[in-house]
């Protein structure tokens, strides 16, 4: 007798779309079964045919924030706003919080306030900042899942950049143990020698973050990886014109990797109006024919994973007083609407849904080791998202449920609806107690 079967017409099993009966005992997946077998379970749930299974999205970039900002985003609304996207699993970036995850100490004060309040499964980033190559090791041991750095000032003064060969640093010590590097890539030499003018125009400040700022820091990152052979991974890509430095170095044999975002990949500059600061990321979003080739890049293989970088601030911070580029806050929140806005713009270029599920769960398990997850398969963890595919919907803020009131997908329509999430094989209610756990590296669920 299972716990929960899941009859469902249509499920994405290793990469391809097919019916199957999904048996699920203590949590976690203990049969996929052939269509019409119907094996005794406490619980037995039949989708609906425009209805199907997904893995729960693992999201490897998100900013929780919590504790020291947590009026910009916290664990619980963080994770309730990820839990209605179909995200299961979420690895949390060591800044913007205070204190940054840059120490043993700091990890566990991040654990202790993530505790009791995350109703997905949630892990941690490390930081790698100026000075803190000993702790490190410990960091890794202590569970984390790498390391981040930038190459330029974060935003927030308490997590300092590295220079190239503080990097080189971080990385010498990071491959010593066999982790992963994860880096900002924007080059702040280019960034300084660019006209930041300010002012409500989107042009101005695209202008003020060139493709060549990425560019050449990613020239800086594959020296590094050739230098120390530690894996590296780009966050964030935005510069297309970055990818013939990727495909050589991976030509090359070099263990560098890469993610994109949902707003990179479904909102163009040519959209953003004046003023409109909910747009405001860095690397910004860029024009459409750049769009067009990260979607081709993502089709190559060269980039690897599609994950939301989930970034919020309070409505305040993005200045739509004056509608100043320079002066607001850098950042998008996409937990809740990520899948629906990839899929959407996969939809239109005929895309199937397999590869976006590749993207955005398969994949980023995979690369940044978050056992037990990230696939329909036996043994793992069942986490599911109810994915109605075809059935569109206008994003209103008041239904978004991370903490602020701001959305760069406010009045999009678009496609893909999450239904249901499950977590750990049973149905996850935002309303009712959060039962998601803390999740170290190396450790299976
Ligand atoms: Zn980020």
């Amino acid at each position: 007798m299972f716990d929960l079967v899941i009859h469902a017409p249509r499920a994405i099993i290793e990469g391809v779309e097919r019916a199957a009966v999904i048996a699920v005992e203590d949590g976690a997946i203990a049969g996929i079964l052939e269509p019409g077998q119907t094996p005794e379970a406490r619980e037995s749930v039949t989708l609906a045919a425009d209805e199907v299974l997904l893995p729960g999205l693992v999201d490897t970039h998100v900013h929780v924030n919590e504790p020291g900002r947590t009026e910009w985003e916290g664990f619980a609304s963080a994770t309730r706003a990820a839990a209605l996207g179909g995200v299961t699993t979420l690895i949390d970036m060591p800044l913007n919080s205070i204190p940054s995850t840059v120490t043993v100490e700091a990890l566990e004060t991040k654990r202790a306030a993530a505790a009791g309040q995350t109703f997905i499964d949630v892990g941690f980033w490390g930081g790698a900042v100026p000075g803190n190559v000993a702790d490190l090791r410990p960091l890794h041991e202590a569970g984390v899942y790498g390391f981040k750095c930038f190459l330029l000032h974060s935003g927030v003064d308490e997590f300092r950049h590295l220079s190239p060969e503080e990097m080189r640093e971080a990385q010498r010590e990071i491959g010593s143990f066999g982790s992963v590097l994860i880096v900002h890539a924007e080059d702040p030499e280019v960034i300084d020698a660019s006209v930041n003018a300010g002012g409500p125009e989107y042009g101005e400040f695209l202008a003020s973050r060139p493709k060549g700022a990425e560019n050449r820091a990613i020239e800086t990152v594959v020296a590094g990886v050739r230098e120390t052979g530690c894996r590296t991974h780009i966050l964030h890509l935005s510069s297309a014109e970055a990818l013939p430095i990727i495909a050589d170095a991976r030509g090359a044999g070099l263990p560098l990797s890469v993610e994109t975002c949902p707003h990179y990949l479904s909102i163009t500059a040519e959209q953003i109006q004046s003023g409109a600061t909910q747009f405001k990321c860095c690397p910004p979003i860029r024009e459409a024919s750049n769009q067009d080739a990260l979607w081709a890049g993502l089709a190559d293989g060269l980039i690897d994973i599609v994950v939301t970088d989930h970034s919020p601030c309070t409505a305040d911070l993005k200045r739509f007083d004056l509608g100043d580029f320079g002066l607001a806050w850098g950042g998008i929140a996409g937990l809740q609407v990520g899948l629906s806005a990839t899929w959407s713009a996969a939809r239109e270029r005929g895309v199937p849904l397999t590869s976006v599920v590749q993207w955005m769960a398969t994949r980023p398990a995979e690369l940044m080791g978050v056992a037990g997850k990230g696939e329909i398969a036996v043994g793992n963890r069942a986490d599911f998202a109810v994915f109605a595919p075809e059935e569109s919907f206008v994003v209103k803020i008041e239904n978004l449920r991370h903490k602020n009131p701001v959305s760069a997908y406010a009045e999009r329509e678009l496609h893909g609806v999450v239904r249901e999430t499950w977590l750990g094989g049973a149905r996850l209610n935002v309303d009712a107690a959060a039962r998601g756990a803390l999740l170290r590296r190396g450790e299976d669920q």
